[in-house]
């Protein structure tokens, strides 16, 4: 059996042993120390975000801006249906209703005509939504001066799920530093990995230090423990920050690989009829897994299993949350879009260390399996 190609695996820059080691040796084995200050400050010094928060997660990240934000039990939030689920179960863990929107073509995120619909709709339902999350889907920037206009004219605050989009950029701005808060994610399938970890990020202060101070079980300056609201156990760890100093030495190198594996794919599957997403005019991807739409569920399903036959994994693209068991109860406004991409779409090996003969396999294999 040949090596199993992963669809999108670690890639450590050897940088991160110096600060585990450092770590260890100073015996900061702690969710607080040096390396968290150190990897925040990395953080903000790419993005341009002004504040950060590391945490134990993309998820914990997006909890803790939700609570942030003032959502409560039955109040609304609007996500982007073409999604995963983490962007979602925070909505839930607050006992609030996910308002699941879908998205439009150009770049496969949220749909803003779609979205002011919904919008309006639950205004006149009764309820104006608490938040908006939207989603940056495989590092493609989702639409945000529509986005953001809606936001201010209706006066809704907007999460940015950011958590495959580092170092995407939006006209000259950061994906993740647009918006009131942003997260981002360090799982072991994203752009750069602490293995798991994320970050809160925002231009404002006080939503940075509210969030430290949250995901340290919201223990108050006191000599002994003093609790004035609920906590949580969500801070991120000097070892697993130490991973992420290390990983964003070579931040700009992963970016360039995502992005020539993307080119490599376009070019030379050029002919097969099989469809790219362009960045439009001012969007930047950071091209985290290369996306293609086939010409049917057949072909996408012979192609996934060729290259399964052949120890490659790909990936159907994320099921829509509206399509979701546990999420179809929930309110949805749909145009078809994301139904159409999760029936034909397909993520292709994407990780920055895929060799180009690696690359030239996997397309061999496509090559073939579409002109049987
Ligand atoms: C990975 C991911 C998350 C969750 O991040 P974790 O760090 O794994 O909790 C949230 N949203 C999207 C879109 C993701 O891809």
């Amino acid at each position: 059996m040949k090596d199993k190609i992963w669809l999108s695996p670690p890639h450590m820059s050897g940088e991160e042993i110096t600060y585990i080691n450092e770590a260890y040796n100073t015996n900061w084995i702690a969710p607080l120390g040096p390396n968290v200050d150190g990897f925040e400050n990395d953080i903000i010094k790419y993005t341009n975000a002004k504040f950060a928060s590391a945490l134990s997660s993309g998820t914990s990240a997006i909890h803790l801006a939700l609570i942030m934000l003032g959502v409560k039990p039955s109040d609304e939030v609007i996500c982007s249906s073409f999604t995963f689920s983490a962007s979602v179960n925070p909505i839930c863990y607050l006992g609030a209703t996910p308002i699941l929107v879908d998205s439009e073509n150009d770049t496969w995120n949220i749909c803003p005509k779609l979205l002011e619909q919904a919008i309006n709709q639950r205004i006149e339902k009764g309820k104006l939504p608490k938040a908006i999350i939207i989603v940056h889907l495989y590092g493609m920037p989702a639409k945000m001066d529509e986005i953001l206009s809606l936001s201010d004219k209706y006066n809704i605050p907007v999460i940015e799920d950011s958590a495959e989009s580092l170092g995407s950029i939006y006209k000259g701005k950061h994906t993740g530093t647009i918006g009131e808060i942003g997260v981002y994610s360090f799982n072991g399938n994203k752009i750069i990995t602490t293995s798991g970890g994320g970050m809160l990020v925002s231009n404002k202060e006080s939503y940075c230090k509210y969030s430290t101070h949250l995901a340290t079980q919201a223990r108050e300056p006191f000599p002994y423990y003093e609790h004035k609201e609920i906590g949580y156990n969500y801070r991120m760890s000097n070892i697993l920050a130490g991973i992420g100093r290390g990983q964003m030495k070579v931040i700009d190198e992963r970016i360039r690989a995502r992005r020539a594996n993307f080119r490599f794919y376009q070019q030379n599957l050029k002919g097969s009829n099989l469809l790219f997403l362009e960045e439009p005019d001012g969007f930047f991807s950071n091209r985290w897994l290369s996306c293609i739409v086939t010409k049917s569920f057949e072909q996408r399903e012979d192609i996934r299993l060729a290259l399964e036959k052949e120890n490659i994994e790909s990936r159907p693209f994320w099921k829509p949350m509206h399509l979701q068991p546990i999420f179809a109860c929930h309110p949805s406004y749909l145009n078809g879009v994301s139904e159409n991409l999760f029936e034909k779409g397909l993520c292709l090996p994407s990780g920055s260390n895929l060799s180009d003969k690696d690359k030239n396999r996997i397309v061999n294999i496509i090559l073939n399996t579409i002109n049987k």
